[in-house]
Protein backbone atom coordinates (compact mmCIF):
# COMPACT_ATOMS: atom_id res chain seq x y z
CA UNK A 1 0.00 0.00 0.00
CA UNK A 2 1.44 3.40 -0.86
CA UNK A 3 1.90 5.56 1.94
CA UNK A 4 3.84 8.60 3.45
CA UNK A 5 6.01 9.12 6.08
CA UNK A 6 7.45 11.99 7.50
CA UNK A 7 11.60 12.59 8.10
CA UNK A 8 13.83 14.39 9.07
CA UNK A 9 17.54 15.12 8.45
CA UNK A 10 18.49 16.13 11.93
CA UNK A 11 21.37 18.89 12.76
CA UNK A 12 24.19 16.70 13.07
CA UNK A 13 23.99 14.87 9.94
CA UNK A 14 23.33 18.63 8.20
CA UNK A 15 26.69 20.22 9.99
CA UNK A 16 28.46 17.36 8.74
CA UNK A 17 26.92 17.46 5.24
CA UNK A 18 25.62 14.33 4.86
CA UNK A 19 22.02 15.48 3.20
CA UNK A 20 23.14 13.88 -0.19
CA UNK A 21 23.96 10.87 1.52
CA UNK A 22 21.17 9.93 3.43
CA UNK A 23 19.16 10.75 1.14
CA UNK A 24 20.68 8.02 -1.45
CA UNK A 25 20.24 5.52 1.48
CA UNK A 26 16.27 6.34 1.10
CA UNK A 27 16.14 6.42 -2.21
CA UNK A 28 18.30 2.88 -2.64
CA UNK A 29 15.42 1.70 -0.31
CA UNK A 30 12.92 2.48 -2.76
CA UNK A 31 11.04 5.34 -0.82
CA UNK A 32 10.59 8.62 -2.77
CA UNK A 33 11.61 12.45 -1.33
CA UNK A 34 7.81 13.88 -2.79
CA UNK A 35 8.77 16.45 -0.85
CA UNK A 36 11.89 18.55 0.90
CA UNK A 37 13.18 21.99 2.30
CA UNK A 38 16.01 23.29 4.28
CA UNK A 39 14.88 25.47 7.43
CA UNK A 40 16.26 26.24 10.81
CA UNK A 41 13.41 24.97 13.28
CA UNK A 42 12.43 28.04 16.02
CA UNK A 43 12.60 26.56 19.42
CA UNK A 44 8.93 26.61 19.45
CA UNK A 45 8.52 24.16 16.15
CA UNK A 46 11.06 22.10 17.89
CA UNK A 47 8.84 22.16 21.20
CA UNK A 48 6.01 21.36 19.28
CA UNK A 49 7.07 18.51 17.38
CA UNK A 50 8.55 16.82 20.32
CA UNK A 51 5.95 17.12 23.13
CA UNK A 52 5.43 13.54 23.30
CA UNK A 53 8.40 13.63 25.08
CA UNK A 54 7.91 16.50 26.95
CA UNK A 55 8.40 15.18 30.33
CA UNK A 56 11.40 13.22 29.32
CA UNK A 57 14.85 14.06 30.99
CA UNK A 58 16.57 14.60 27.55
CA UNK A 59 13.37 16.56 26.38
CA UNK A 60 15.50 20.29 27.26
CA UNK A 61 18.83 18.84 25.30
CA UNK A 62 16.45 17.62 22.51
CA UNK A 63 15.00 20.49 21.45
CA UNK A 64 18.65 22.71 22.43
CA UNK A 65 20.21 20.08 19.40
CA UNK A 66 17.35 20.17 17.21
CA UNK A 67 17.43 24.23 17.11
CA UNK A 68 21.28 24.07 16.82
CA UNK A 69 21.83 23.93 12.97
CA UNK A 70 19.86 23.83 9.88
CA UNK A 71 17.61 20.49 9.03
CA UNK A 72 16.11 19.06 6.00
CA UNK A 73 12.20 18.03 6.85
CA UNK A 74 11.11 15.77 4.04
CA UNK A 75 7.41 13.96 2.70
CA UNK A 76 8.77 10.25 1.96
CA UNK A 77 6.42 7.80 -0.27
CA UNK A 78 6.31 4.39 -0.75
CA UNK A 79 5.12 1.06 0.15
CA UNK A 80 4.69 0.86 3.62
CA UNK A 81 6.48 3.78 3.39
CA UNK A 82 6.10 4.37 7.72
CA UNK A 83 7.43 0.66 8.28
CA UNK A 84 9.42 0.66 5.54
CA UNK A 85 11.94 3.20 6.83
CA UNK A 86 11.72 2.73 10.54
CA UNK A 87 13.83 0.04 8.96
CA UNK A 88 15.76 2.22 6.57
CA UNK A 89 16.79 4.47 10.06
CA UNK A 90 18.22 1.61 12.42
CA UNK A 91 17.39 1.61 16.21
CA UNK A 92 17.38 4.92 18.36
CA UNK A 93 19.99 4.27 19.85
CA UNK A 94 23.18 3.32 17.17
CA UNK A 95 25.48 0.93 18.52
CA UNK A 96 21.93 -0.83 18.38
CA UNK A 97 21.22 -0.20 15.09
CA UNK A 98 21.43 -2.98 12.06
CA UNK A 99 24.42 -3.08 9.22
CA UNK A 100 23.40 -0.47 6.43
CA UNK A 101 21.00 1.57 8.40
CA UNK A 102 20.78 5.24 8.38
CA UNK A 103 21.97 5.67 12.16
CA UNK A 104 24.58 2.70 11.86
CA UNK A 105 26.01 4.28 9.06
CA UNK A 106 26.23 8.38 10.51
CA UNK A 107 24.59 8.53 13.67
CA UNK A 108 27.17 9.69 16.50
CA UNK A 109 25.00 9.39 19.61
CA UNK A 110 21.42 8.34 20.51
CA UNK A 111 20.42 11.65 20.78
CA UNK A 112 22.57 12.72 17.78
CA UNK A 113 20.98 10.08 15.88
CA UNK A 114 20.94 11.41 12.29
CA UNK A 115 17.06 11.00 11.13
CA UNK A 116 13.75 10.91 13.16
CA UNK A 117 10.84 8.92 11.16
CA UNK A 118 7.34 8.97 12.18
CA UNK A 119 6.45 6.13 13.81
CA UNK A 120 2.31 5.44 12.66
CA UNK A 121 0.53 6.85 9.97
CA UNK A 122 -1.13 8.61 12.16
CA UNK A 123 1.61 10.28 13.44
CA UNK A 124 3.30 10.94 9.92
CA UNK A 125 0.06 12.86 8.84
CA UNK A 126 0.05 15.39 11.96
CA UNK A 127 3.94 15.96 11.65
CA UNK A 128 3.34 16.12 7.66
CA UNK A 129 0.83 18.73 8.79
CA UNK A 130 3.41 20.72 10.81
CA UNK A 131 5.94 21.60 8.11
CA UNK A 132 4.23 20.71 4.86
CA UNK A 133 0.90 22.24 2.86
CA UNK A 134 -0.83 19.74 0.42
CA UNK A 135 0.55 21.87 -2.20
CA UNK A 136 4.35 21.51 -1.70
CA UNK A 137 4.03 17.77 -1.96
CA UNK A 138 4.40 16.79 -5.63
CA UNK A 139 4.14 12.70 -5.61
N1 LIG B 1 16.42 10.69 22.51
C1 LIG B 1 17.42 11.08 23.38
N2 LIG B 1 17.72 10.25 24.45
C2 LIG B 1 17.05 9.10 24.69
C3 LIG B 1 16.02 8.70 23.80
C4 LIG B 1 15.73 9.53 22.72
O1 LIG B 1 18.05 12.11 23.20
O2 LIG B 1 17.36 8.41 25.66
C5 LIG B 1 16.11 11.55 21.35
C6 LIG B 1 16.65 10.98 20.05
O3 LIG B 1 17.09 12.06 19.23
C7 LIG B 1 15.44 10.29 19.47
C8 LIG B 1 14.32 11.26 19.91
O4 LIG B 1 14.70 11.66 21.21
O5 LIG B 1 15.54 10.13 18.08
C9 LIG B 1 12.94 10.65 19.94
O6 LIG B 1 12.97 9.47 20.70
P1 LIG B 1 12.17 8.16 20.25
O7 LIG B 1 12.22 7.21 21.40
O8 LIG B 1 10.83 8.59 19.72
O9 LIG B 1 13.10 7.56 19.10
P2 LIG B 1 12.97 7.49 17.49
O10 LIG B 1 11.52 7.33 17.15
O11 LIG B 1 13.57 8.79 16.96
O12 LIG B 1 13.82 6.31 17.11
Amino acid sequence: MTERTFSIIKPDATRRNLTGKVNAVIEDAGLRIVAQKRIHMSRAQAERFYEVHKERPFFGELVDFMVSAPVVVQVLEGPNAVARYREVMGATNPAQAAEGTIRKLYAESVGENSVHGSDSQENAKLEIGQFFSEAEIVG
